[in-house]
């Protein structure tokens, strides 16, 4: 058996706790118009590893993992190489490596919820006609993963990327709130600030810039709605 990968990042700080492998799977069915990766949308396309090789790869990085760090399956949407990913997290997790999944959510996933130890969870948009429209694809899809990990008690770190003039207001970032307060076993919630840096990318490969006109969302306003979602979601002054 063996997996499409686009790329191994050997020491990510950002996708998970602590200092990880981050390994980028190739394949994605969605296409957000944000997307900085879309070099992986293709499936079965690419180089491929076995399960024992990726376990391999990764043990020679185990010292650096300490106690809280280890591996994060992003992509792409990893949930799209089920059986691949599955047989590696079992692997690890034999091994004594904490795995986490980045993933949009897709149906079908409940063993693979069963073995990853950290579910980084994307919330594109809130509402159906927004998330098709930014997205592409269905928001149930979204949704009922979602549920299943809160069926499974599976840990949950959510993530949503801001754009200007899309969700960057304050009526959104408590809608946001709302919908988070209602869940379990949520351990982070991180606000991405938007940005423009893969515009080369979609030139390269020849495919039209959804978001063009655009501009990066900037860091230090993200992190104002970041710290006033927490605070919301924390019911303090507002
Ligand atoms: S789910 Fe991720 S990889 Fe797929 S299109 Fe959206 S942002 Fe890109």
């Amino acid at each position: 058996m063996k997996g499409y990968i686009h790329s191994i990042e050997t020491l990510g700080l950002v996708d998970g706790p602590g200092i990880r492998v981050v390994i980028f799977m190739q394949g994605c069915d969605k296409r957000c118009k944000f997307c900085h990766n879309p070099d992986t949308w293709k499936c079965n396309v690419g180089n491929t590893m076995t399960p024992k090789e990726v376990l391999d790869f990764v043990l020679k990085y185990k010292n650096y993992f300490d106690n809280n760090g280890g591996v994060t399956f992003s992509g792409g949407e990893p949930l799209l190489q089920k059986e691949f990913l599955l047989e590696t997290l079992k692997l690890l997790k034999d091994n004594g490596i904490h795995t986490c999944i980045d993933t949009a959510g897709v149906i079908g996933s409940d063993e693979i919820l069963d073995y990853v130890d950290l579910v980084l969870f994307d919330i594109k948009a809130l509402e159906a006609n927004k998330y098709k429209d930014l997205v592409g694809t269905n928001i149930k899809e979204n949704i009922d993963f979602l549920d299943l990990c809160q069926k499974k008690n599976n840990k949950l770190w959510i993530r949503q990327v801001i754009i200007p003039t899309i969700n960057d207001n304050i009526s959104y970032i408590k809608q946001l709130g709302d919908f988070i307060k209602k869940l379990n076993n949520v351990e982070k919630v991180e606000l991405l600030p938007y940005h423009t840096k893969a515009i080369p990318k979609y030139k390269r490969l020849g495919i039209n810039y959804p978001l063009d006109g655009i501009e990066d969302m900037d860091i230090n306003e993200c992190q104002k709605l970041n710290n006033l979602l927490l605070d919301y979601i924390n019911d303090k002054n507002t």
